[in-house]
């Protein structure tokens, strides 16, 4: 019986070391990976061919099918034309001259399509798709705007970040996505979280980043029909009556745009890297 104790408590004792020998693992190469990162972006700036690195920057929805509504009656539309163009300045003022604004009049589904051809045909090396959020319509309350009734949802603020495992390049989407997301958190803004909840139905998506805010969203068309990395951004909820008087100013806006450029300067960075350096960190 004592023999037995002893050999239990040793096994146990083993047992215990094994995670913590397994955890200082992972921490020590998410540290080179880290430093890998920091190499790429200080020490060689230059390895983003910015003038020939072309972003397209696609702006949801169309003037006659605008998208959501926001708490106060605003379209979604107008929210991201406004926002779409900052960030394309941004980017063209970043050194990104091949930089493009889609704009498209076509209703889906033919201009959710026509987006991603476009975007093929221009041989883009990352595809940007402009979103504010709402929430399933079950979920809003009523109110009066300036006279007017209107829905919000007050529970949800928080942008969110979309990529497709359908895309050519998922790996590429999630990278990017993942940059994305840590500029925005680095800048005091956060995601919502509410997608991984039952209550979202059928909306209800995998999060594949939980720190940077990264979900997985296969069937969306302009992620999975793009043959080059493509994420969706939804910039904040304009249904939260509070997110939306500040996604409405231009300090927000500019947030956002430069969190983007941020991370747009270090995914073509990341790309540029040779390919022993490629090798190297996905053997990581
Ligand atoms: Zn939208």
């Amino acid at each position: 019986m004592g023999g037995l104790r002893q050999t239990a408590t040793t096994l146990g004792a083993k047992l215990a070391i094994a995670p913590l020998a397994i955890a200082l693992v992972v921490s020590v190469s998410q540290v080179v990976r880290a430093e890998d990162t920091r190499r790429t972006t200080e020490v060689r700036p230059d390895a983003c061919p910015r003038s020939t690195f072309r972003v397209v920057v696609d702006v949801g929805h169309t003037v006659d099918v605008p998208g959501a509504m926001s708490a106060r009656g605003i379209a979604e539309y107008a929210f991201n034309l406004q926002l779409a163009r900052n960030i394309n300045q941004g980017l063209l003022d970043a050194g990104f001259q091949q930089t493009v604004l889609l704009i498209t009049a076509t209703a889906p589904w033919r201009g959710l399509v026509e987006r991603a051809a476009r975007a093929n045909s221009m041989h883009a090396n990352l595809f940007i798709a402009i979103h504010h959020d709402s929430v399933p319509d079950n979920l809003k309350q009523n109110w009066e705007y300036a006279g007017l009734k209107n829905q919000f949802n007050d529970n949800y603020p928080g942008y969110a970040i979309f990529i497709s495992n359908e895309n050519t390049d998922p790996a590429g989407s999630l990278q990017f996505g993942s940059l994305l997301g840590r500029e925005l958190e680095s800048r005091g803004l956060h995601y919502t979280p509410h997608y991984t909840l039952a209550l979202m139905g059928h909306r209800r998506r995998i999060l594949v980043d939980a720190e940077a805010g990264v979900y997985r969203y296969d069937q969306l068309i302009v992620l999975r029909q793009t043959r080059m990395p493509a994420v969706l951004l939804e910039a904040g909820s304009i249904v939260n009556r509070q997110e939306e008087l500040e996604l409405g100013t231009p300090e927000r806006r500019s947030l956002t745009s430069t969190a983007i450029v941020a991370a747009v300067e270090n995914f073509c960075a990341a790309r540029a890297r040779p390919a022993s350096a490629k090798a190297a960190a996905s053997a990581h």
